[in-house]
């Protein structure tokens, strides 16, 4: 975005996927894999400056579902343990979360309105996680954001901030990109979930521990 009027430019074969991102750049938004502390999550190869610079403006957490994420490519991007599809086809919640930072509602204080869990998160409520982001499906995930329990949604982890507890075996842990909780401690998984599993709690995604799991409960 560099003024005031857009314009849009879509190609013939333009999809919805397509419209949603071109529509986010001309709200102001740069692709998720330029953000400046994007190294930490992926692997840049590609001589493309215009497309894959760095160049600053990180709206919450690194959003490898967001529509501005262009796929993981074999010598242009490679992401690093990261499990959200590069999808390209719809808003993820990452970017409802930026849209609603950068252009804030003005009016409609029943729309958003967390509250603390059971947990000690914050829960909205809203019927929008229908699983982690990630390969092994629903882990304490039932569609709901809370309202007491589970992992919060994004825009939750948002608002109340990344947390990081420590658990009843005494271990830091800290909320991954699938809503779980991780301490990173090696542990054995439960039987459905071994081939998910690298041998350790976390730190980021895949199975948890059942101390890490009793933070959610
Ligand atoms: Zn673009
Ligand atoms: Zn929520
Ligand atoms: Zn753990």
């Amino acid at each position: 975005m560099v003024g005031a009027q857009q314009n849009l430019q879509l190609a013939n074969w333009a999809q919805k996927g397509d419209v949603l991102h071109e529509f986010m750049h001309a709200l102001g938004f740069l692709h998720e894999h330029q953000r400046e502390d994007r190294d930490l999550y992926v692997t840049c190869w590609s001589k493309d400056t215009a497309n894959y610079v760095k160049k600053g403006m990180a709206i919450g957490r690194y959003d490898a579902d967001s529509v501005m994420h262009y796929p993981d490519i074999r010598g242009d991007l490679n992401c690093h343990n990261l499990w959200a599809p590069r999808q390209c086809k719809r808003l993820s919640n990452g970017d409802k979360v930026g849209l609603n930072k950068l252009y804030p509602p003005v009016r409609q204080p029943r729309v958003y309105n967390p509250e603390k869990g059971y947990t000690d998160l914050y829960y909205c409520g809203r019927h929008n996680m229908e699983n982690n982001n990630a390969p092994f499906g629903k882990i304490s995930v039932d569609g709901y954001c809370g309202p007491n329990n589970g992992p919060n949604c994004p825009s939750c982890r948002e608002y109340g901030g990344i947390q990081t507890w420590c658990n009843d075996e005494g271990s830091y842990a800290t909320q991954g990109e699938t809503g779980l909780f991780y301490c990173g401690r090696r542990f054995t998984a439960r039987e459905n979930e071994r081939r998910y599993h690298d041998g350790f709690c976390g730190p980021n995604n895949g199975p948890h521990c059942d101390s890490c799991r009793r933070l959610l409960e």
